[in-house]
């Protein structure tokens, strides 16, 4: 097989780049290693920056988002039994935030690309990116039983944080850097109304909680566990009064309880892998970098990076400079950096310290307190919680 543009990876990063290429008259290919039916239903993301929200209307896929989406204006921190609202038009001059399932955008990115194109191939797994520093980079993939190889011009890497295109990499070429947290999140999905009209991000001595919401009938609710927890251990019942107990207030407000329809425990863990381009093969998304989830920022980097990478082989496809392409690690890289110190102090801020003291917990609360109290802090929070803007 051969064709302009290889993409590893069927996730919302190779499907996007898919769409914006298909659009630009530039053909590509798309590998999947897992079925459709696995890949639509993988539960995840949900929080979409005005900029990913333009990305998908760029790449036409917007039509159920614009319809189905949740526009929101603003977050509810607790600490303390407290409620405070962050307005988030009135802190950023107008900007707002989108809640839209990532597992809805994969199924509007897949039935547009199987209806019109280009390729996508499910059960499609690369095995290795070779010669990456030639004119002709090879994906070396299994498909149907039987080894074989996608020759491109370009690789794009958008498979994912377990996937195979970093170790394309020579040694001595990148550098990763890596911070792993002392806690997970053990995340449901109830089929129940939400019970608030916000996402609500709440901090107490029983570990953090956060409300937030799939649709007006799916509620996304996650508890800080420790590390190694089996979500077995947590009955339904359990998870009901534990969420109660972390979002109590002094004051009217009532947890919504339903029927829970999925449970599991993800780890967090920041990490980059620097750079993101090694010749013709060029990473995107998880592939390259991964924020824990506590400033909804992972989907929307994936976003931001396929943007870039759309619009430099875009260029050189039309006018045959490379300048962009040139600076596509440098230009992912800046907002990447932003984003990762943002979900890191979130975290940081949000979480029981397992091993922390009162002082920790004080200085906690004190940053918390900051925020509710100076127009100027809280607008550092909306101002990268709505996203920072894009490189391009
Ligand atoms: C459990 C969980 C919860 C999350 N919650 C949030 C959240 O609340 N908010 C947020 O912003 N972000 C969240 N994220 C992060 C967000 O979902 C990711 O940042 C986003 O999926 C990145 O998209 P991607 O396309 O880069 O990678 P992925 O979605 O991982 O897609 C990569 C794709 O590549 C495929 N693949 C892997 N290896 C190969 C191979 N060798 N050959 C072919 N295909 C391959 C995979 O099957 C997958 O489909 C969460 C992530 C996880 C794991």
């Amino acid at each position: 097989m051969r064709t302009t543009v290889g993409i590893i990876g069927g996730g919302p990063a190779g499907l996007l780049l898919a769409r914006l290429l298909h659009r630009a008259g530039i053909d590509c290919v798309v590998l999947e290693a897992r079925t459709r039916e696995y890949v639509e239903q993988r539960q995840r993301a949900g929080m979409l920056e005005q900029g990913t929200v333009d990305a998908l209307r760029e790449a036409g896929a917007a039509e159920r988002l614009e319809r189905e989406g949740l526009v929101h204006q603003g977050i509810e921190l607790r600490f303390e039994r407290e409620r405070h609202h962050i307005d988030f038009p009135a802190l950023t001059g107008g900007r707002t935030v989108t809640i839209y399932a990532q597992t809805e955008i994969v199924k509007d990115l897949v039935a547009l690309q199987l209806a019109d194109g280009p390729p996508l191939l499910y059960e499609a797994e690369a095995l290795a990116v070779e010669k990456p520093e030639s004119a002709t980079p090879v994906v070396r993939f299994r498909h149907e039983g039987r080894e074989r190889t996608l020759t491109c011009d370009w690789v794009a890497g958008c498979d994912g944080y377990h996937g195979v295109s970093r170790d394309a990499f020579p040694a001595g070429t990148a550098r990763s850097y890596a911070h792993d947290y002392p806690y997970s999140w053990l995340g449901v999905l109830a089929e129940v109304a939400p019970s608030g009209d916000e996402l609500i991000y709440a901090r107490g001595e029983r570990g953090f909680a956060l409300h937030s919401m799939r649709s007006p009938t799916v509620s996304r609710l996650y508890l800080q566990v420790p590390n190694g927890t089996d979500p077995d251990d947590w009955p339904d019942d359990r998870i009901w009064d534990e969420l109660a107990a972390r979002f109590a207030i002094d004051g009217d407000w009532t947890l919504h309880r339903g029927p829970i329809m999925s449970k599991s425990v993800t780890t967090m863990r920041s990490y980059v892998h620097e750079p993101m381009r090694h010749g013709r093969l060029l990473l995107a998304g998880d592939a390259a970098h991964i924020v824990p989830p506590t400033g909804a920022k992972g989907l929307n980097l994936a976003v931001s990076d396929v943007r870039v990478l759309a619009r430099g082989l875009t260029r050189l496809h039309r006018t045959g400079d490379t300048q962009l392409l040139d600076r596509y690690s440098e230009l992912c890289l800046q907002r990447v950096w932003q984003a990762t110190r943002f979900s890191d102090d979130m975290t940081k801020m949000l979480h029981a310290q397992p091993d922390g003291d009162a002082f920790d917990h004080r200085m906690q609360l004190a940053r918390l307190r900051r925020i509710t109290a100076s127009r100027h802090a809280a607008a550092e929070l909306a101002t990268n919680y709505a996203g920072l803007p894009l490189p391009v």
